[in-house]
């Protein structure tokens, strides 16, 4: 029998703000039997968020203290907060076009200074709510509001990225990989220091549909079938490797 997460979400919020077949919602339950498993009390916990699709998923929805901040200032947010109150179980939860495009900066030095927070980074390769432009995570070639004859630029390998900033756990899992993704929501809650997990949660309005993938089911069977683990990569052929995503812990 699954556990009841409803104590965990505001009765007063009666709809999603997602899109049908976004990942996000997988992700909301994902963190909430994260919190749930590991027995933490919403009264000692802060969500902090910036702009975006992700930035939704705590607030409004959870029923605790949540702070929704400026485009791209989550962390800079978090570091007020948890300097001011370092008891503050503190989970930062936004999206890749929040926290590594316009706020960049704040994710390399919050990687680089250790701090005591964990951080969400839900990967939809895309600024989702703001119209479909690309972000620093899109991939190679693909279309978007800004790029219709398709991105130029190489995007950022975001664990890699926050692994050489310094960070204490660096892990990356899709939302088609449920368990294994809450397991290390789980482990960046408890961690010291900078916990980050990256989670692939794929955007079938913005992204599927300019790249012509608007059907969620195939969607999401294409993010399956690109996952591989750190040990598989390793055997791949160099030129296979750029098609695929590596999933796993990768600090420590
Ligand atoms: S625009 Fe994309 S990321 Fe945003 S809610 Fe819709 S499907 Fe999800």
């Amino acid at each position: 029998m699954p556990r009841d997460l409803s104590g965990y979400l505001r009765e007063e919020v009666k709809t999603t703000p997602f899109c049908p077949g976004c990942g996000h919602g997988i992700l909301m339950g994902a963190i909430l039997r994260a919190i749930d498993a590991l027995g933490l009390s919403m009264d000692e916990m802060l969500f902090v968020s910036g702009i975006g699709c992700a930035a939704w998923i705590p607030s409004p929805n959870f029923k605790a203290d949540t702070l929704h901040t400026l485009h791209g200032r989550a962390l800079a947010f978090a570091t007020g907060a948890k300097l001011f109150n370092p008891k503050l179980k503190t989970l930062v939860v936004s999206g890749d076009g929040d926290l590594s495009s316009i706020g960049g900066n704040h994710l390399i030095h919050a990687a680089r200074r250790d701090l005591d927070v964990a951080v969400i980074c839900a990967n939809n390769q895309i600024y989702g709510m703001t119209g479909g432009q690309v972000a620093s995570t899109t991939p190679l070639g693909s279309l978007s509001a800004t790029t219709p004859r398709g991105n130029p630029y190489r995007p950022f390998d975001l664990c890699r990225l926050v692994q050489a900033a310094g960070a204490s756990y660096v892990a990356r899992y899709a939302v088609v990989q449920p368990l294994l993704l809450q397991q290390a929501i789980q482990r960046a809650l408890v961690t010291p220091g900078f916990g980050f997990v990256e989670a692939l949660s794929p955007c079938p309005t913005q992204y599927g549909r300019r790249n012509r993938v608007g059907d969620v089911a195939e969607l999401m069977k294409q993010l399956q079938g690109a996952l591989v683990s750190r040990e598989g990569a390793e055997t791949l052929p160099e030129t296979d490797r750029a098609s695929r995503i590596v999933y796993g812990e990768f600090v420590p």
